[in-house]
């Protein structure tokens, strides 16, 4: 989601409930925890809608806890309606969650089918936090082993759900008995008529705030590609920077590895180019944005996960240097093209027959054609450098005054070098960036031409055959000739780790397709599951510090001998 976020250091939060937020895990605030939290801690009421799974719990627990820090009184001070057992249990335990390093702080969850006198036990040994279901939170008021007559904070959770179980008059009823003075807070995923009356009737003066995902899409953006061998993607790119000349430009890579190869390969061409990781210190990411927000960096090359969140305007082309592993991705990425009134540019970088599947896949996902493109030939990149460099000639002879200039020309004359010589030695600078950028090379034309003959003649069905027995024999066989790491962890079934936590740790974090996980063996307390060679060092540095199903790991090439 592109979206404004902040660290959980910038909400001014007490220690114990910032020590919580660390162990769960959470990196930074969510936008809606961004934008309600400050709003809560001030104590004001607050309308909040987001989508399903953007962390609204802790949107109003956290500000909740904090109340409760300051005000350390007794009797139960916060009551959180749910819709359903689940919802409230799952509340209660990220409250229990965050609580951790606070003692005195207790929450009860409410719900029926549970044992009645079980709840009343504990909500009579003092908790300070209800998350409850109506129908049970009312039959506790009945039998009056819950008071409401001290709640400050009422909150009615997932709003929506809340009414249309046919919940509008318990609320009704439950609201009759809480305190007028009192901070109320509802939160949704969508709103309603009903909804509205609900607030008007319960709320003071409330702050509204929405985050919709910004609806992505790819309209007006002319979109290509590139079926072009791995080891021309460098070339290829270097030329369609220098005849669209796109920037600033993003380029997306699938692992940081290629991104930190990547931006090398292109600095050496004398290109601009920063990266962007999820291995980097914060601080770096910051400077990295800073720069490429401010002009300085031409290209921005990162990971999908290093650019999440991160909403630069004005994108010139957005470059698929790997093709992206989910058609999600795709989306996402060029989503970020196109600069005012003007269409953006896509390209994507395809090899193989594979790829070529994957990118139908995703013609067929955002029902748009991708056009086929070619590289530029070498004499076309040459003919674009000529142009401007005539372009700006012509500008500065009629805009500037070059007295001082045509003065030294002059006198470069005089000591024997032609006016023609001292021309074509300056256009030879400026057509290779000072002799930085290479000029581009025929034989590597020579290379895309043919490789697309390849691809469009007769080879083409034998060499599609030959990438699927290839493709078959990395997913199938182990003793394939690609080369694979086998990585130890240090949790297993007893711990409750199953393939898809694994696979979805190591594709998020390390940004490595799926599919490239190899095989995976889950024992009792420890499991292991190959990866590509050269992926397997940063996706162990990764594990080392990431959690998987809540758990801190610990991580290492598997040896058979320990
Ligand atoms: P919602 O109520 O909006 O549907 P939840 O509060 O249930 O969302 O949170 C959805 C998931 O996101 C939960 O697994 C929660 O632990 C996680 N989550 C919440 N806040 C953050 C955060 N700041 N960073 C990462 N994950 C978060
Ligand atoms: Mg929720």
């Amino acid at each position: 989601m592109i979206m404004h976020t902040i660290p959980f250091s910038e909400f001014g939060l007490s220690e114990p409930v910032l020590q919580a937020i660390d162990d769960i895990g959470y990196e930074e605030a969510t936008p809606i925890q961004t934008r309600t939290i400050p709003l809560l801690i001030s104590g004001r009421d607050v309308i909040g809608q987001s989508q399903t799974g953007t962390g609204k719990t802790a949107a109003f627990a956290i500000p909740a806890i904090e109340r409760l820090i300051a005000d350390k009184e007794a009797g139960v001070q916060v009551l959180i309606l749910c819709p359903t057992r689940e919802l409230a249990i799952q509340a209660c335990n990220e409250i229990r969650k965050l609580t951790r390093h606070i003692p005195f702080i207790r929450a009860a969850a409410i719900y029926g089918g549970q044992d009645i006198d079980y709840q009343i036990r504990q909500l009579h040994s003092g908790v300070q936090i209800v998350v409850g279901t109506p129908g049970r939170i009312m039959d506790h008021m009945r039998r009056r082993t819950l008071m409401l007559n001290s709640v400050k904070i009422a909150i009615l959770d997932e709003a929506d759900e809340m009414l249309s179980m046919g919940f509008r008059e318990d609320i009704d009823e439950i609201f009759s008995h809480i305190p007028r003075q009192r901070q109320t807070v509802l939160f949704s995923a969508t709103m309603s008529e009903e909804i509205l009356e609900i607030t008007n009737l319960y709320m003071t003066d409330p702050t509204v705030i929405r985050v919709m995902r910004k609806e992505l899409t790819v309209e007006g953006i002319d979109e290509y590609y590139y079926n072009i061998p791995h080891s021309h993607k460098i070339e290829a790119l270097s030329r369609l920077m220098d005849v669209y000349r796109p920037e600033p430009a993003m380029v997306f890579c699938n692992t940081k590895k290629q991104v930190d190869e990547l931006v090398s390969a292109m600095q050496q061409r004398g290109y601009v180019a920063e990266g962007l990781h999820g291995d980097m210190k914060q601080q770096a990411r910051d400077h990295v944005m800073n720069t490429f927000r401010s002009g300085k960096v031409d290209i921005l090359i990162a990971t999908d996960v290093a650019a999440r969140g991160i909403d630069v305007s004005g994108i010139g082309a957005v470059f698929n240097y790997d093709i992206p592993q989910d058609y999600e991705y795709y989306v996402h990425r060029i989503g970020r093209t196109g600069r005012a009134g003007k269409s953006g540019l896509a390209f994507t970088f395809v090899t193989g027959s594979h790829e070529m599947a994957e990118l139908r896949g995703i013609m067929k996902y955002t029902g748009k054609e991708i056009s086929n493109s070619s590289i530029p030939t070498s004499a076309q990149v040459m003919e674009c450098r000529r142009k401007r460099f005539a372009l700006s000639v012509c500008a500065a002879v009629e805009h500037e005054d070059l007295t001082e200039y045509i003065q030294m020309v002059e006198q470069l004359s005089d000591e024997g070098i032609s006016p023609v010589e001292i021309a074509a030695a300056l256009l030879r600078s400026e057509m290779t960036s000072g002799g930085k950028t290479a000029i581009p090379s025929e034989a590597d034309d020579f290379a895309f031409a043919g490789h697309e003959r390849r691809r469009q003649g007769d080879n083409r069905r034998q060499d599609e055959r030959r990438e699927r027995r290839k493709y078959g024999r990395l997913r199938g066989n182990e003793r394939s000739s690609h080369p694979t790491s086998k990585i130890y962890i240090n949790i297993g079934s007893s711990a409750g780790l199953l393939p898809k936590h694994i696979v979805g740790t190591v594709a998020n974090e390390a940004g490595l397709p799926g599919k490239s996980i190899g095989r995976i063996e889950i024992n009792e307390r420890y499991s292991t599951f190959d990866v590509p060679q050269e992926a397997a060092e940063s996706v162990i540095e990764i594990l080392n510090r990431t959690r998987i199903i809540g758990r801190k790991v610990t991580a290492r090439l598997y040896t058979e001998q320990f």
